[in-house]
């Protein structure tokens, strides 16, 4: 069991709070197509003989690839792996860029999961945040996909944005909802320092909402969510039954997976690849017949702080006796105290070992995490 990540790393415009890889220049599009296929070929025994089961194209904005570079793609991926037949296969689309041919096509190739990229209905808040698309597109984006034969559509969600209100959020849950999507993935808003909106941060120009607030947005859908029968596995992200991403759990349960592509990480359970975030030079390195990574040996430490902060934001939680037979390392033993805190506190609930958090416990799921990091001796 294992995955493969391609990352795409061109986008129309430069959305204001983004900082993923990516370049509005798509001048190399057709060599970095040549790259992937390339970097495929020279790096196939990294998941050794496991067979694929998820394959996801992130980005940047992959739905604004051509289907002849999409074919390229998938032809390469058939060839080197064995992808499983009920491999969840997902496309990260933005709403301007589907119609209902390319839909089509983009189905014919293989990709059975579609991740689409909304943010909010409201327009004065999507120019606000630089997106290429409006709301009418969006509507438009996942009828289309609906009608061109995907059963199986997650739409991202942001909130917490400067100028949002909850009632504002409040309709585009409810638009959502109308929709019926099998997924929803919703983020809160963070200011990163290389935007456009972390520069208007430091100039004064942009007000952040407060941590408060923004737990008012999360409680606000946890309930709308909830009520309408999806299931929040993981903080960020809810689904019908059956609907989980496999993608985004394989993350969590730290199967194998291979990143291709500038700015794409790798992980094979005992190291992480990080590819250089250069469009030109992970092309040129590649042609040269030699992939532009960094190896990261995470430290006992960092694993077991990853463990932490990746298991309890999900429904399945957090389970010490895995930390105990794979680190040594006796998490209940260690804080005692702040679980007694915590339980008392109903932020979390311990049973057979296995720590998960409250309702309330999620609005504080980052700040818990950390209380239990281990720190080296
Ligand atoms: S479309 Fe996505 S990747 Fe591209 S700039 Fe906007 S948020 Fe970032």
């Amino acid at each position: 069991m294992a995955g493969i990540y391609i990352h795409i790393p061109f986008c129309r415009q430069a959305c204001h709070y983004c900082d993923f890889h990516f370049s509005t220049n798509r001048q190399i599009e057709s060599d970095m197509i040549t790259a992937f296929e390339r970097e495929m070929e020279l790096r196939s025994e990294y998941i050794g003989n496991e067979e694929i089961d998820t394959i996801y194209l992130g980005g940047g904005t992959p739905s604004i690839l051509n289907i002849q570079s999409l074919e390229r793609i998938f032809s390469k991926i058939n060839h080197l792996f064995t992808v499983t037949s009920v491999a969840e296969i997902t496309l990260e689309a933005n709403p301007d860029d589907l119609t209902k041919e390319k839909l089509l096509m983009i189905k014919n190739v293989g990709i059975n999961r579609l991740s689409l990229g909304v943010q909010t209905f409201d327009d004065s808040l999507l120019r606000y945040l630089n997106r290429a698309h409006n709301s009418t597109q969006a509507l438009a984006g996942f009828e289309q996909a609906r009608a061109a034969g995907f059963s199986n559509i997650s739409v991202d969600l942001m909130y917490a944005i400067p100028g949002q209100t909850l009632n504002g959020f409040k309709k585009d849950i409810e638009q959502v909802l109308s929709l019926n999507p099998e997924h929803l993935s919703a983020y809160c808003l963070t200011i990163e320092e290389r935007t456009a909106f972390g520069h208007w941060l430091k100039k004064n120009m942009l007000q952040p909402v407060a941590d408060e607030q923004a737990a008012d947005y999360l409680e606000l859908l946890m309930d709308a969510l909830e009520a309408s029968g999806y299931e929040q596995y993981e903080i960020s992200n809810f689904a019908k039954p059956g609907y989980y991403s496999q993608h985004n759990s394989s993350y969590w349960k730290q199967v194998t997976y291979l990143g291709i592509g500038p700015g794409a990480h790798s992980y094979n359970r005992t190291s992480r690849q990080a590819n250089i975030s250069n469009n030109y030079r992970y092309v040129k390195s590649v042609f040269a017949g030699k992939i532009p990574a960094e190896t990261e040996y995470l430290t006992r430490e960092e694993k077991i702080n990853e463990y932490i902060l990746t298991t309890l934001r999900t429904r399945w939680g957090l389970d010490t006796a895995k930390l105990k037979a794979d680190f040594d390392f006796d998490l209940i033993q260690k804080n005692k105290a702040l679980l007694t805190c915590l339980t008392h506190n109903r932020l979390a609930e311990l049973t057979n070992g296995v720590i998960r958090l409250t309702r309330s416990g999620k609005l504080l799921a980052d700040k818990i995490a950390a209380d239990f990091f281990e720190v080296p001796s």
